[in-house]
């Protein structure tokens, strides 16, 4: 399943090369998505999600929120998020979608599962908390730092 993030209803006109995927697709305008906030991130009550077997499993080796996703921004820029502007993966003016999915660059984003995130790893939550990238590379500018957690003093 790829989820596209798209920030202008007017790109309808590139959904002929989407479609030609061949993959399930799920098409989302981002001014319809809730913004995380770091009031949540901060509270251990509302990051820790209830899961069904099935995306236990899966969320053990992925990351809960970018995997499966790509943002497809108003000027063709494309990157792992709306909110991840330091990390672009192409750009529609010069690649197509398969090719962009095909230099894999995204595969860093999908994978980057709490597990490998410091110091999450030794978390016995990390399968189920959610995760957002944008906010916390937003602090220290790494990718893979974990900083709202409330529980980090345990740690
Ligand atoms: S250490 Fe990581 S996995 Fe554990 S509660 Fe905090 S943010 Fe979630």
């Amino acid at each position: 399943m790829l989820t596209l993030l798209i920030s202008d209803p007017m790109m309808d006109e590139k959904m002929d090369e989407i479609k030609s995927l061949n993959v399930p697709i799920v098409k989302k305008f981002i001014y319809n998505i809730p913004v995380l906030s770091k009031e949540i991130l901060n509270d251990y009550n509302q990051r820790i999600q209830k899961t069904d077997y099935l995306t236990y499993q899966v969320r053990k080796n992925v990351n809960s929120c970018l995997y499966g996703q790509i943002f497809i921004a108003a000027n063709q820029e494309i990157y792992p998020c709306p909110y991840l502007r330091d990390f672009k993966l192409g750009d529609l003016h010069n690649d197509t979608i398969s090719s962009i999915l095909h230099k894999g660059e995204y595969r860093k984003f999908w994978y980057m599962a709490k597990s490998k995130i410091k110091p999450c790893n030794d978390c016995k939550h990390n399968v189920q908390c959610f995760d957002c990238r944008a906010i916390e590379y937003s602090v220290e500018k790494k990718i893979d730092s974990e900083y709202y957690c409330s529980q980090r003093e345990l740690f």
